[in-house]
């Protein structure tokens, strides 16, 4: 357990601002309900780089960024930087952050909170009670294999899925450990009926669960995980995959919780952990209050689980949300077509999770005086 954190934020643009701001106060009020010194620095990152600095990512936020115990991210992307070529938009400050922190594996949960079950599109008695934690192959596959090339006088382009042995394994063994303290079962994701990297990814996967004998491992298809995930999301505990497979799945789940603004993720396993909300900077809805902060507020909680080990203080977070949502409370995207929604802004939610996270970190203090 650590209970001195060094925090990098880095907002960014559109929305980030907004739903970071959230997720910071309620880390400064763990930070001082529990007697935790939570340092924080801000930097920019994204758009606002590019206008400040002219670049994405300036050195002077990686270089922080590569000396904090964690960094948490907002969103990046602007409409008005669109014209630009793909190297110096303002997502290129974010992959060239995640690639510099080195983390491999990117977890996201997929967790259908039981009063939002109406908000997925999937039955509510599908849905209920399903608590998926994706962890997904980060740094290798198809994204970052060579060759790859748009050869266009031969009107030919070609990808490389390419994974070694060891960056199979270490990222299977996060899996299993994360299997263990959960309900000790992975589902590893493949196609090795047609792909040889998918063969060598099975063949890890089986040989390094040999050293969980506690956690009970199955292998799926991908094309095959895509139709059970929505047909019994309730089967799955930790789906391990490479990259494009864990992207696209990850998202497909993500209809599950019913809105893009609940999903937090992490991505450990580098020098320096990263922490984003899934959603991005959300242009449409920027400025005006109404985005939703608990998927930035969630990810808060993952980073006092993933950098801090204070497991305690994440949970409360998370039951401080569970306790907001089953009182009625709603952002816009998740109000839509309820009546009875209590909708509030962007800061009023945020409020509402920190008055609730306050009373609950009081009484957990209480108990423990008696
Ligand atoms: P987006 O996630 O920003 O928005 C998709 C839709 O979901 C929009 O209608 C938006 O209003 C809504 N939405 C997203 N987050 C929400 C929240 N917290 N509360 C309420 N509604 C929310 O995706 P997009 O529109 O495809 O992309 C917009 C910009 O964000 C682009 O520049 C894109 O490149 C960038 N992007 C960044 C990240 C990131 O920073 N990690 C991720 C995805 C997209």
């Amino acid at each position: 357990m650590t209970k001195k954190l060094k925090i990098l934020v880095v907002a960014g643009d559109g929305i980030g601002p907004e739903v970071t701001g959230e997720a910071v106060r309620v880390l400064k009020s763990v930070a001082e309900l529990g007697g935790y010194d939570f340092q924080f620095q801000e930097r920019p990152i994204g758009g606002v780089a590019i206008k400040a600095h002219g670049s994405p990512l300036p050195v002077e936020t990686l270089d922080v960024a590569l000396a904090s115990d964690a960094v948490l991210l907002g969103a990046v992307g602007s409409n008005e930087f669109n014209a630009l070529p793909p190297d110096q938009r303002p997502e290129a400050g974010l992959l060239k952050l995640r690639n510099a922190l080195g983390g491999f594996a990117n977890l996201r949960p997929a967790f259908a909170w039981p009063s939002l079950s109406s908000n997925s599109p999937l039955r509510p008695e599908v849905v209920e009670g399903a608590d998926i934690l994706f962890v997904r192959e980060l740094l290798g596959g198809l994204y970052f294999g060579q060759p790859r090339q748009w050869d266009k006088e031969a009107n030919a382009a070609w990808n490389t899925m390419r994974y070694t042995r060891d960056e199979v394994a270490r990222v299977a063994r996060v899996a299993f450990e994360l299997a263990v303290k959960r309900r000790k079962k992975v589902t590893s994701v493949d196609k090795a009926n047609v792909l040889e990297v998918s063969q060598l990814w099975r063949a890890t996967v089986t040989e390094i669960a040999k050293q969980y004998p506690g956690v009970a491992l199955e292998h799926q298809y991908v094309d095959a995980c895509a139709m059970h995930l929505m047909n019994t999301p309730r089967n799955f505990d930790v789906v391990l995959t490479e990259n494009l497979f864990g992207d696209i799945l990850s998202d497909e789940a993500a209809v599950i919780t019913g809105s893009l603004g609940m999903l937090p993720s992490a991505t450990i396993g580098g020098a320096v952990n990263l922490y984003e909300p899934v959603h991005g900077s959300a242009p449409d809805i920027a400025g005006k209050s109404i985005a939703n902060p608990l998927g930035a507020i969630l990810t808060a909680a993952m980073l006092l689980r993933y950098s801090a080990g204070l497991e305690d203080d994440a949970n409360a977070i998370e039951a401080a949300v569970r306790k907001v949502l089953n009182e009625g409370y709603r952002t816009a995207d998740l109000g839509r077509g309820v009546a009875s929604a209590k909708v509030l802004s962007t800061r009023e939610m945020g409020g509402r999770v920190h008055a609730a996270l306050n009373e609950l970190i009081d009484r957990r203090q209480a108990m423990h005086a008696v």
